[in-house]
Formats: structure tokens, sequence, C-alpha cells
């Protein structure tokens, strides 16, 4: 059920309102003063506001423009109600992020019309938000393995970057590639090529202990992962473990020239977070993973 604040000092003005409103389906949460109405709007954000100008401390415009600055990107539809309607009055309140201003008295038939007509346009963007997020989690995961894909990784990098550099902490990346993948296509076909990219998915996916580390496929039959909270011996050691945990689920590859299962080329980096940029990292794993296919796979190298 919808939400309507109403803000008012007057508890007569509050009753009111209320009762006008009662012919909605909606919630009803009275505030009797700005600060009432910040608190509130903090712990659960309501989907109208009905403010009052005119009010001992923080005025309706006042309070008008510090929800406004606290909900950023969240629009909710404020509507003033008072008993000042100077052009002047009116054009201030909407200049500072009102919507809609009514003089008192107001008809009760026009308030809860104008009420619904207002929570039509927020429940559009509650649905519009819902689509994004939607959205967002297709654009960032990767269907035929089911873990993230490059852009989910891009994204998770950029936002652990900024925060390992507020906490002075340390992350790697590593950066795989499976080795004699081509070999594998040719000799099973392309659709087991695709299966065995899924287990290895899932494989790296299940050998990761801490829920903060992130595994995306990177790109064809190459996988990244980023370790947080951790330096190089860290990362060598979870590295290791990946290698470990191939052999241990071993998908047969009769035709890899290194063993007889399928195994991984691991490369790491450890982000020097305040002079490199987030590329430059993956360039350095991507040339340590050159390093360990030329060291004879199937190994890592930092
Ligand atoms: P190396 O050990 O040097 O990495 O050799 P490689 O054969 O793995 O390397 P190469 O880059 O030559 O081959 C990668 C292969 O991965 C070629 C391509 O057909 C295959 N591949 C990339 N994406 C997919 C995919 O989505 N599905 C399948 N089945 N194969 C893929
Ligand atoms: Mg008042
Ligand atoms: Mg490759
Ligand atoms: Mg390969």
């Amino acid at each position: 059920m919808p939400q309507v604040m109403v803000v008012d000092d007057s508890r007569t003005q509050r009753a009111i309102i209320s009762e006008y409103l009662s012919q909605l389906n909606c919630d009803i949460i009275l505030c009797s003063s700005g600060d009432e109405a910040l608190i509130k709007v903090s712990e659960r954000i309501p989907d109208l506001i009905i403010l009052d100008v005119e009010m001992p401390g923080l005025s309706g415009f006042d309070t008008c423009k510090a929800i406004r600055g606290f909900l950023q990107d969240t629009w909710v539809p404020i509507i003033y109600l008072t008993g000042r309607s100077d052009p002047e009055d009116i054009v201030e309140g909407l200049n500072v992020g009102g919507d809609t201003y009514i003089s008192k008295p107001v008809h009760r038939d026009v308030l809860s019309a104008i009420a619904k007509a207002m929570l039509r346009l927020s429940a559009i963007q509650s649905e519009l938000i819902k689509a994004n997020r939607k959205l967002d989690e297709v654009a960032h995961f990767d269907v035929l393995t089911q873990i993230m894909n490059r852009r989910g990784y891009q994204n998770m990098l950029e936002r652990y970057w900024s925060d390992h550099v507020r906490r002075k902490s340390q992350l790697t990346i590593l950066l795989m590639d499976i080795d004699f993948f081509k070999k594998y296509n040719d000799n099973y076909g392309h659709i087991q090529g695709d299966q065995c990219l899924r287990e290895v998915a899932q494989t790296l996916k299940k050998a990761l202990k801490r829920p903060i580390d992130i595994v995306a496929r990177y790109g064809g039959e190459e996988f990244v992962v980023i370790l947080p909270d951790t330096n190089i011996e860290g990362a060598v050691n979870v590295a290791e473990r990946l290698i470990e945990a191939m052999r241990t689920v071993n998908i047969p590859h009769e035709f890899s020239d290194c063993q007889p299962f399928v195994t991984l080329s691991v490369g790491l980096a450890q982000a020097d977070l305040s002079n490199e940029t987030s590329k430059q990292v993956l360039e350095r794993a991507d040339k340590s993973l050159y390093e360990a296919k030329e060291a004879g796979r199937n190994c890592v190298r930092h």
C-alpha cells in the first residue's frame, strides 16, 4: 500500500488532511515538523509528501530542499498545501524542488485527486527503477556460465577500488585462461566446449571461499577473479587452490599437451591503487598470464 506523509504543525490541519485522504487506499504518516519528516524519510521513503509551508523550525521550503538533497536520485512527489498563495511563494516553493502548490482551503475531492495523480507518477517511477535494476543484472551477467560477465567485473572492481584506497588495503587480480581450449573444441565439439566453460566457472566459484571474492567470465575462455583485502602471497595461495580444484574436478581433456584434464594458466597482479588504473593492473595480470603460458601452462605467475 502506498505511503503518504503529511507534514503540518497544526494538529487540526493534520486531522483534516488525513480525513480528506481517507478515500485513497494508502497509509498515512503524520509529522508535526520538518525535522520529524526528515527522520521518517530517512527510515523509509514515502510515495508522496504533503507539506505545509509555515511551520516553526524548518519551513516547508527548507524541508523540501533537505529531502531533495538527501534523496538525490530518488524522486518523491512533494505537494505544498499552504495558506500562502503569493506568486513569489509559489515560484520559490517549486524552484526548491516541490512539484505542486495548493492553496488552502482546498476541496477534499481536489486534494485527493491531485494526491492520486502524484501517486500514479510515483508508481511509474517505482516500476522504472525495478526494470532498470533487472536490466542492470542482465547486463552484468553471463548467461552461458551463470557468473558475472566483463561488465560486472568492471563495475565491481571500480567499487572495490575506491573502497580500498580509502581503507589503504590491498587488492589483487587473477586472470585465467583455459589451456589448449582450441584443441578441446576441435576434438569434443563446441557444445561440449560450452559445457566445459560452465563447469570451469562453477569450479572457480566454489573454490573461492569468501563471499567478497568475485569471479567473472572476462570473455571467451578467460576468467578473472578479484580478491579484495589480499596481497600477492595470499593471491598466489588462492591461485594454487584454483589450479588444484581443476585437478580435483578432473574434466577429461585427452588432447591437452600438458595434462589429461582441463587446466588453467593464471597470471596475477596486485593493484597499485593510487598510481595505476584498473586497466593497467589487468594488463600486468595479462603479462603474468602470458608468462605462465610460456612456463608450460597449468601454473601461476606474477
Ligand atoms: P592456450 O593454451 O595458449 O590458451 O591455447 P588455447 O587453444 O586455449 O587458446 P586460443 O586462444 O587459441 O583458443 C581459445 C579458444 O576458445 C578458441 C575458441 O574457439 C574458444 N572459445 C572462446 N569462446 C568460446 C565459447 O563461448 N564457447 C566455446 N565452446 N569455445 C569458445
Ligand atoms: Mg503551518
Ligand atoms: Mg585465450
Ligand atoms: Mg586458452
